[in-house]
């Protein structure tokens, strides 16, 4: 039985996991190398509680227990050192993402398995990282975590069972559906959403409509929850581009980034989280 949960990262996404793993029971530490982060996902998570009982979504009981449950941190190797199991949310960069699985290999127990967030990147690739690359799989959350249903769980080549079936039942702790599918570079929702992304940007550098058009053509005609601006901003457009670079070189030309959305991020309008992407918030 898990109790230790840790994430790592506490951005856009982290702080969702964070969130719905202490609503589920878990002891749950949010870890960041910026306190400012930590600091900013506290106040975020508060406001989620918040809004958890004034919607009659959370008990009085369950508000406490969760509130208990959450630990923050800027030492992940003192962090994962009693962990049962961790979660990385960290930015979608290669070395990144090695260097924080050495520290979580050299400091959590042998039992302990590693998740990925990654929304591209292959699990087997992540768990080569480490010397316990069957218990590393991915875990690939939607944004916003504490309304979207779904998590995506991908198996590396090496992932055994047990491991598949730990981020089940904490899946089921955290009160979501999960679809589990063999890795090949990308997975199913992150290739379909990367291709209607960046479609929707050259159709903008292409001058055939504003945002505000795209965006409404794509809701009211094909019936999407959101447009594709909309929705990039809500990503944040360098984590859409990265995706997009990382499947351009493993699945060819399809996948090239549209230029005009290389040059937003270049510009640092990166949505929602710079105050600025597509839209002015
Ligand atoms: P983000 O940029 O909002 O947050 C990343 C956080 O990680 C930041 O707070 C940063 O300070 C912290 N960080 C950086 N290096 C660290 C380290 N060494 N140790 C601890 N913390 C560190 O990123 P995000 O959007 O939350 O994305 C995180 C991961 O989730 C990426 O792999 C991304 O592809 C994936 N993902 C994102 C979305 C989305 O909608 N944004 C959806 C699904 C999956």
């Amino acid at each position: 039985m898990m109790r230790n949960l840790v994430v790592v990262g506490s951005g856009v996404m982290g702080r969702g996991i964070a969130y719905v793993s202490a609503v589920g029971g878990y002891r749950t530490t949010l870890v960041d190398i910026k306190e400012e982060q930590l600091l900013h996902a506290e106040r975020e998570i508060a406001g989620y509680l918040q809004k958890g009982i004034e919607r009659q979504k959370l008990t009085a009981d369950q508000y406490e227990e969760a509130r208990g449950n959450f630990h923050y941190s800027t030492n992940l190797s003192i962090a994962v050192s009693d962990a049962d199991f961790v979660i990385e949310a960290v930015p979608e960069d290669r070395e990144l993402k090695r260097s924080v699985f050495q520290v979580l290999d050299a400091h959590a127990p042998e039992s302990c398995c590693f998740a990925t967030n990654t929304s591209t990147m292959s699990p087997t690739e992540i768990g080569s990282y480490t010397k316990r690359p069957h218990k590393v799989i991915a875990m690939h959350f939607f944004n916003p975590v504490h309304k979207m249903p779904l998590i995506e769980i991908i198996k590396g080549l090496e992932t055994d069972e047990e491991t598949v079936e730990a981020v089940r039942e904490a899946a089921r702790a955290m009160g979501k559906e999960t679809v589990i599918i063999n890795e090949f570079p990308g997975f199913v929702t992150s290739r379909i959403s990367a291709l209607v992304g960046n479609e929707a940007f050259f159709m903008l550098q292409e001058g055939l409509g504003t945002p505000e058009d795209i965006d409404k053509a794509i809701k009211l005609g094909l019936n999407y929850p959101m447009g594709p601006f909309e929705l990039g901003d809500l990503v944040g457009l360098d984590t859409r581009l990265n995706n997009l670079k990382y499947l351009h070189e493993k699945l060819g030309d399809k996948y090239r980034p549209a230029p005009l959305l290389e040059q937003y991020v270049k510009a640092g309008r990166l949505g929602r989280k710079t105050g600025r992407g597509v839209y002015e918030y």
